[in-house]
């Protein structure tokens, strides 16, 4: 099983534990007693995290088929403009055209709200077919080995905010966190981790600041090894200064590492700020050339109208997102659910 399956199932089996009723509690009349709050609670947190996007890209879809009842020329026009301007990136919109040139030649009537829950479908169907090519996320948890995650992203995408996140998120299902602070660039890095970590209730391993990030890891997974720990989260310096310089790291990084844990990193995760819309994309091309990245995170999704970069971006890369960040806060980090993104975009399926 995928450590993340695995954690995702920590994570219920506690959640359902903590609204467990008393045996010798009264019993509560039908309908009294709420019925797992999970899921909708997490949908509305998405929702109101998303909600940028969301109305932007509500009032260009209105705009886009305002006082038309066809799906002619000009709207498909406006809709791949809107599709566009949302950071959908061009690729995907020609792709999601396409699709929908194709139904409307079938149903040549179509409403606004029509024409939205036609755009919502495809969109999902697109989605679910980019993760249908993803087998799985990273390796599976081996007994007694720490699963490794080395996160890698340009400067300021929100690496060290997604480990101290996702740390806490971790040793709040119990297990056991370790920490390396291998981007040793600056001193405020790692000290910003530290304050993390702590937080988090986490261990940092940590050297001076400008010593070898490749050692760092080494230190780290030899005392996680030594430890027993369950997971061990890698902070990367990331200069895009030229490519090479960059592979040559991380490669560096991975395998200095192997050489304590042979199957690590089982994951690589690229944090990429989604607020930075196209750039974001370019991102994305620069590291998977660099290095084998496993997994996405796409951070501050609040705040930003162009949260449609994880659709274009899933699309391309065929690598799956994992997390997307909506807030600095621990909480507002969420996994990823394709199902609950596109209703938070779209609303509700029609019945
Ligand atoms: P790093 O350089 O990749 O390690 O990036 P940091 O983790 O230091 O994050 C850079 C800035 O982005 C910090 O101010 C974070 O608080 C902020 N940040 C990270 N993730 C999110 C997010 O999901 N939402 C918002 N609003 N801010 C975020
Ligand atoms: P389904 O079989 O199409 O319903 O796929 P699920 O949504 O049940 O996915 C099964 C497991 O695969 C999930 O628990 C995920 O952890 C993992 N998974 C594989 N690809 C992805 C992806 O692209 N995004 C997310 N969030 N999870 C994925
Ligand atoms: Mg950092």
């Amino acid at each position: 099983m995928g450590f993340f399956d695995l954690f995702k199932k920590k994570q219920n089996t506690q959640a359902a534990a903590e609204t467990q009723v008393q045996p010798d509690q009264v019993p509560q009349a039908d309908g009294a007693r709420e019925e797992q709050p999970q899921p909708e609670r997490r949908q509305e947190e998405l929702n109101s995290g998303l909600e940028k996007t969301k109305s932007g890209l509500f009032s260009k879809l209105a705009r886009a088929v305002a006082g038309r009842s066809t799906i002619d020329a000009e709207v498909l026009d406006n809709l791949e403009e809107v599709l566009i301007t949302s950071d959908v990136g061009v690729e995907t919109t020609v792709k999601i055209i396409e699709r929908i040139e194709a139904r409307a030649a079938r149903d040549k009537y179509m409403n606004a709200a029509e024409l939205q829950s036609i755009l919502r479908d495809e969109i999902a169907q697109l989605m679910e077919e980019s993760h249908r090519t993803t087998e799985h996320f990273g390796l599976d948890v081996e007994e007694g080995v720490p699963y490794v995650v080395m996160v890698v992203g340009v400067n300021g995408a929100g690496k060290t905010t997604t480990i101290g996140k996702l740390a806490a998120q971790l040793t709040r299902a119990g297990l056991k966190v370790y920490i390396g602070a291998a981007d040793t660039f600056r001193a405020a890095a790692i000290d910003q981790l530290a304050v993390w970590a702590e937080r988090a209730g986490a261990t940092m391993i940590r050297q001076e600041m400008g010593s070898d990030p490749a050692s760092v890891a080494f230190d780290t997974l030899k005392s996680a090894v030594a430890n027993k720990a369950d997971v061990v989260l890698i902070d990367t310096a990331g200069r895009l200064h030229n490519k090479i310089g960059l592979m040559n790291e991380l490669t560096k990084i991975r395998n200095v590492m192997a050489k304590v844990i042979p199957s690590a990193p089982q994951e690589v995760m690229l944090v990429l700020d989604g607020s930075t819309g196209q750039n974001a994309f370019e991102q994305a091309r620069q590291f998977t050339q660099a290095t084998q990245v496993t997994s996405l995170t796409i951070t501050k999704l609040d705040g930003t109208a162009k949260g449609g970069v994880v659709i274009g971006i899933s699309d391309q890369f065929r690598i799956p997102v994992r997390y997307i960040g909506i807030g600095e806060g621990i909480d507002q980090l969420k996994m990823f659910d394709r199902r609950e993104f596109v209703r938070a975009l779209f609303g509700e399926e029609r019945k």
